[in-house]
């Protein structure tokens, strides 16, 4: 069958395809410990389901408006005001999306195209560069170093911004790496940005959570000019362990909003009629699930660190928000396996699931193949018989 040539340039999502993989492994009784999937291993909680249910009881059973119904919109607008000091119009300024992931979709397909650049620091999530090739747009990536601890530098931005720079991604907290970028560096590369035409795509999803007292900022509360520029995108995926609910939203001039929901209105149209009553529930609800939650996430942070790094071979930066740990296995490309040499991320990615039988995903996706990331999302007992078993499956190495 000749599909669109499009389809040519989307790659699978690697993070699901490993997570699937590792899902098939347990179903055959497999013992497999999955660090793959970037995925609360939480349960919702009960009061943001009442939420949902309710809506459903009270009718919430039919299309909403585009952009989502009133109160989630105002909801947002009042969360942003208060977790990140900015305000929205809920009427013109705030669109509910399908997840975050189809305000990463929708933002880059009404914004760019061909003959366009979107700037892309990488390692980052494995979305960005796929949507944006996708629309025609051409990515550039920026590579950036341990030294940095993973973050673009407003000089590596300085160099590689043009006239076609449309967009600028920044994801901070990061997914894969997990840096977080301060204030200072935020506006160093803010003044970059002002220097040219170019938008900020801010994806905030993991701005909730964050370690050893780092806070993330938004580029969008720098100034109205640099609010102006900038699209915030967030979600509840990941600080309500809400993956499945499928919610998301972004923050942008109303012209911007506008043009998203035209495109969204031809595709899904309105995120789940229910799903947003339970998003009213999480925004307009008591927090304090979170910093337990959190406190958790930062105990098997500090397990993983430990362990990656006491593995010859395997080192890592201390992420500083997320919830993966992005290791460099660069070192023991080139050693025996059972199945040949390890040549890629790939290949040490497979054969930690076979032969470990812990998932991970291989960097490759997230733009730099010496690394494999693992999400440790998952129980403090996991992230420790993990850790030894990649120290065995690594020691078997020849
Ligand atoms: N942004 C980043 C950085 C992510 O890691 C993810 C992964 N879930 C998303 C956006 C999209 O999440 P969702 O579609 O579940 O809201
Ligand atoms: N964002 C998560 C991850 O990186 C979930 C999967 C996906 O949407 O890519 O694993």
């Amino acid at each position: 069958m000749r599909f669109a040539s499009r389809m040519s340039k989307l790659p699978p999502i690697p993070t699901l395809a490993m997570n699937t993989k590792a899902a098939e492994m347990k179903a055959q009784g497999v013992d497999v410990i999955s660090f793959a999937a970037g995925e609360p291993d939480f349960d919702t909680p009960e009061h943001i389901k009442e939420g949902a249910i309710q809506g459903l009881r009270d009718g919430a059973t039919k299309y909403t408006a585009v952009r989502g119904i009133p109160a989630l919109r105002e909801a947002i607008s009042d969360w942003a005001e208060e977790h990140k000091g900015l305000r929205y119009d809920p009427k013109t300024e705030v669109i509910v999306t399908v997840g975050g992931k189809q305000s990463v979709f929708n933002a880059l397909h009404v914004l760019v195209e061909e003959g366009d650049e979107v700037v892309i620091p990488a390692p980052i999530w494995v979305a960005y560069e796929p949507v944006a090739t996708l629309t025609g747009a051409k990515p550039v990536l920026v590579q950036t170093s341990e030294e940095n601890g993973h973050k673009m530098t407003a000089e590596q931005l300085r160099e590689v911004v043009s006239a076609r720079t449309k967009i600028v991604v920044i994801n901070s907290p990061c997914n894969p790496s997990g840096c977080v970028y301060s204030r200072e560096e935020l506006e160093a590369i803010a003044e970059v940005v002002l220097s040219t035409g170019a938008m900020v795509m801010s994806d905030e999803i993991y701005g909730k959570i964050t370690y050893d007292g780092e806070e993330h900022v938004s580029m969008a509360g720098f100034s109205d000019e640099m609010k102006a520029r900038t699209l915030v995108l967030d979600g509840f995926s990941k600080t309500y362990a809400m993956t499945g609910w499928r919610l998301g939203y972004t923050l942008a001039r109303p012209e911007i909003i506008e043009a998203m929901d035209t495109l969204q209105g031809q595709s899904t149209s309105n995120a789940t009629s229910f799903a947003q009553y339970g998003g009213v529930a999480a925004l307009r609800g008591s927090h304090e699930f979170l910093d337990g939650w959190v406190a958790q996430y930062d105990a098997r942070r500090k397990a993983i660190v430990e362990g990656l790094n006491s593995i010859e071979g395997l080192s890592v930066v201390n992420p500083k928000g997320a919830f993966y740990a992005f290791p460099r296995v660069s070192e023991i490309f080139g050693r025996q396996g059972p199945d040949g040499v390890l040549k890629n991320s790939m290949d040490v990615g497979l054969y930690l699931l076979e032969h470990a039988h812990c998932a991970g995903v291989p960097g490759a996706g997230f733009g730099n193949d010496n690394y494999v990331r693992f999400s440790y999302a998952t129980s403090l007992e996991n992230v420790k018989e993990g850790i030894e078993r990649i120290r065995a499956a690594v020691g078997q190495l020849g």
